[in-house]
């Protein structure tokens, strides 16, 4: 039993991330430890995160998307949560995949809105407060834990310009902030995938009268100059969630059946025989200025863009403007983001749990809730390098 623990533990582990590009939402992890509605078992569980995870996942149809989790210190001593659960959240934090706040600083609760607000990442909340932007409440639903949409959104304009600078804690080896290659590899974790190094993204800092602060320690971030700003688009075919890339102000990405460029994204695999006839070499050049992601239709067939103008209404098809003189001039367009219109089911992060096992992932659904398919960002995650 202890065995299909850590096994899931592990799981979950190479799916909680704190850059921003990584993730799909924030959650405090306090709170989704003890949604206990959701599989009816003991009062707190760290297997609940993995449950929640797999309903975002589901939302976005992203088989691969993280979780930017935030804790509270206390939660580190909190004894409904097993040695073992404290242990592990403990390693995370150690990490740098679980953000654990200072005590006597702004609580998790409230840090989760701030990550939210400067990321432009969805809030996993039940208790959203006065947040402006999208939120959802994790809830049980018909066929397992499911994201009911509870504020509309959109909320502040993201990412915030504080992303716009390299930020350094004065502590070296902060899991948030220290310098690349500082810390250890953790003996108890997977294997490392990567070697240390500068990473495409960073942690929003925490805003104290609007000067960056470390979260962790509570001291002023030093400024380490210029830094291009960082989105995560996802390429989906067929409601699948095909490739993840990140576009920088720095480094627009042409997406196409097979581009010629540089650190292009080429689906040609994933596409059918009629896909292979509609999708040019080079069909769209993405950029992202600002907090604004540009697509500039670079096809022979065109491209259109799918743009909701509100929670339940249904996507709206707008072609680029092909009114340009000559073929191949570039047209520019903002690019909204939109939930995929054929949802699919990704395999489920806890699958590999047995059921029924003291009461964990025993169904014991109390109600049922309707979505109302308002788009969950599509603002995804780091490419699967
Ligand atoms: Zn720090």
């Amino acid at each position: 039993m202890r065995f299909g623990v850590s096994h899931v533990l592990d799981a979950i582990e190479r799916r909680i991330s704190t850059d921003p590009t990584a993730a799909g939402g924030v959650v405090d992890l306090a709170e989704v430890v003890r949604l206990a509605d959701l599989d009816g078992g003991r009062p707190a569980h760290l297997l609940r995160l993995g449950l929640v995870i797999d309903a975002l996942a589901r939302h976005l149809s992203d088989g691969a998307v993280a979780m930017y989790a935030v804790a509270d210190r206390a939660l580190m001593s909190d004894t409904d949560l097993t040695a073992n659960e404290r242990m592990v959240i403990r390693r995370w934090s150690d990490d740098g995949k679980v953000e654990v706040v200072r005590a006597g600083g702004p609580a998790a609760a409230s840090r989760i809105r701030e990550v939210a607000a400067l990321t432009g990442l969805p809030l996993l909340t039940r208790s959203p407060g006065g947040y402006p932007g999208l939120s959802y409440a994790p809830a049980p639903g018909p066929t397992g834990p499911q994201l009911i949409p509870q504020l509309p959104g959109p909320g502040p304009a993201a990412p915030a310009s504080v992303f716009s600078r390299t930020w350094r804690c004065p502590e070296r080896s902060c899991p948030s902030f220290g310098a690349p290659g500082t810390r250890e590899p953790d003996p108890f974790g997977p294997p490392p995938t990567e070697e240390p190094r500068e990473a495409v993204s960073q942690p929003p800092p925490q805003l104290v009268g609007g000067v960056p602060h470390c979260p962790r320690h509570g001291v002023p971030l030093q400024d380490f100059g210029v830094r291009p700003r960082a989105v995560t688009m996802s390429v989906r075919v067929k409601g699948v969630s095909w490739h993840r890339f990140v576009v920088t102000e720095a480094d627009p990405v042409v997406v196409g059946r097979a581009p010629e460029e540089e650190d292009g994204v080429g689906i040609g695999l994933a596409l059918d025989e009629q896909g292979l006839r509609w999708v040019s070499r080079s069909h769209v050049l993405v950029e992202l200025r600002g907090n604004t992601v540009q697509a500039t239709d670079t096809s022979t067939n065109g491209t259109s863009i799918l743009v909701r103008s509100g929670p339940g209404e249904p996507p709206r098809r707008v072609p680029l403007n092909r009114g340009g003189p000559a073929p191949g001039r570039r047209r520019p367009a903002r690019l909204r983001h939109g939930r995929s219109p054929h949802p699919v089911h990704p395999p489920r992060l806890m699958a590999s749990y047995p059921r029924g096992r003291a009461g964990w992932l025993r169904p014991r659904y109390r109600h049922t809730v309707a979505t109302s398919g308002w788009p969950g960002t599509s603002r995804p995650a780091k490419p699967g390098r």
